[in-house]
């Protein structure tokens, strides 16, 4: 590998030390090729982040490796639980919880109401919610879980095309360190310069030039895997602009906000509740449940979509109060007095990720390709979870389109280097 002497430019600049930076960053350096990446927070991962609650790993957001059998960090999971093979599913009723003859009529319509998204005709593109059932018991219930809280944007916000493509089938693995942690240690021996936002970037030629507070340093070519929330919001800006197509693509791949919260809990046989198990609250606004993973002392669950784009503006002590309401909907006063120390996460206000991640609007199916396609010849090349069709929205998806950018550099490189 060459390396890294501060007072010469090197060939890559990567903006961002999140899943996507980091894997370009990994496949620069193995290939020999000089690289830093300027990340504007304090610390690396973006949003795969293990903090603590109660002295135990808690993520504050990628929490599994889904889809485990494809994923790209699957190979270097330490210890972990598959997920699935533990957690049983809770559905509160509003004054109880659903019987098992209950639970498998919910499960039954849940299977119709995806049957019905994955047979819809996919054009003219469309949102979800045009192609569901509507009428069913369970199906607002089941509207609410796959949209506001699996996809952090109620189905009538999402293209059905985009919505199709993605495949997270498969186990979901629970990493025990924390899937930040695991990130984190994958940046180790990275050239990374922490707290160096990127304000500007200047790819007018012939390489490029990245800008901030912290001075500027020029590159050959630049890997920009900034959240789509922070390009759309002018949180990094180009010169010249970047074209109308990209922009408009940038604005069609949307940050949905899953607020993840945890609080420390102990105590009353631990509620009935076995390890790993959830639960979800019947209705169109519940949030959602995880208990005593790895039979740690707490719970940790998810309000997303408009909800909680709209608690996140009120601040994190009102997430905190809505998360305990509906706590206290499932256990009642008694239940929820075992809710302790908080966690309350900020994706939203963040000005480093403005949301959670991308959904496509309805209509805006090909964005993901378009915000993939290298610009100025090479020198400029988006990156993150956003550019990644298959595994959208994840950490999968921004390792694989991480690569995906830093290997097709070296291809061009490679093929200007040797025209024969
Ligand atoms: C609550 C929550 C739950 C989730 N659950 C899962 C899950 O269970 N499984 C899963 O696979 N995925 C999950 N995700 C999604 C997953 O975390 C993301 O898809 C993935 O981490 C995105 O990686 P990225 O590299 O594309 O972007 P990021 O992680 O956002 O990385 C971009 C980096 O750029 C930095 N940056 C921003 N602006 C600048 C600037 N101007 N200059 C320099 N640096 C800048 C940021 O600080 C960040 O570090 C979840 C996300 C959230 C928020």
């Amino acid at each position: 590998m060459r390396q890294n002497d501060p007072d010469v430019a090197p060939e890559v600049v990567v903006v961002g030390a999140g899943c996507a930076g980091i894997a370009a960053a990994r496949a620069l350096a193995a290939a020999g090729k000089s690289c830093v990446v300027l990340e504007g927070g304090p610390r690396v991962g973006g949003r795969a982040y293990t903090a603590t609650l109660g002295g135990a790993p808690f993520d504050h957001g990628a929490t599994w490796l889904h889809q485990a059998n494809e994923n790209p960090l699957t190979p270097f999971v330490g210890a972990h639980i598959d997920h699935d093979t533990v957690r049983g599913r809770h559905l509160h009723l509003g004054d109880r919880f659903a019987t098992r003859v209950e639970m498998a009529d919910y499960l039954r319509a849940c299977d119709v109401f995806e049957e019905a998204i994955a047979n819809a005709p996919q054009e003219p593109d469309r949102a979800v919610s045009e192609v569901v059932p509507k009428d069913g018991r369970w199906d607002a219930t089941i509207g609410h879980w796959l949209g506001a809280q699996i996809n952090a944007a109620e189905l009538s916000l999402i293209s059905l095309r985009d919505y199709v493509a993605v495949d997270l089938e498969g186990p979901n693995l629970l990493p025990r360190e924390g899937l930040g942690t695991l990130v984190a240690r994958l940046a180790e021996g990275l050239p990374i310069r922490l707290n160096h936002a990127v304000t500007r970037l200047r790819w007018d030629g012939p390489g490029v030039v990245a800008e901030g507070a912290w001075g500027s340093l020029r590159a050959g070519a630049a890997i920009v895997t900034v959240s789509t929330g922070v390009l759309a919001s002018g949180g990094l800006r180009f010169a010249p602009d970047l074209p109308p197509g990209v922009m408009e693509a940038i604005h069609g791949l949307p940050l949905g906000l899953l607020t993840k919260y945890g609080f420390r809990a102990t105590g009353h046989r631990r509620l009935g509740m076995p390890p790993f198990h959830s639960a979800r609250r019947e209705g169109a606004g519940g949030m959602s449940w995880i208990f005593w993973p790895f039979e740690r002392d707490h719970v940790f669950g998810f309000v997303g979509g408009a909800r909680a784009w709209e608690l996140s503006r009120q601040g994190p002590a009102a997430t905190e109060e809505a998360a305990r309401a509906d706590f206290t909907a499932m256990f009642g006063a008694q239940g929820a007095a075992l809710l302790g120390e908080a966690v309350i996460t900020d994706w939203g206000t963040n000005p480093l990720f403005r949301g959670s991640y991308t959904h496509a609007r309805p209509g805006h199916h090909e964005s993901r390709a378009v915000l993939s396609r290298p610009l100025g010849g090479g020198r400029l090349r988006f990156a993150g979870e956003a550019c990644h069709s298959r595994f959208a929205g994840t950490v999968a998806g921004a390792w694989l389109s991480g690569e995906a950018a830093a290997r097709d550099l070296l291809d061009k490189t490679a093929a200007v280097a040797d025209p024969s």
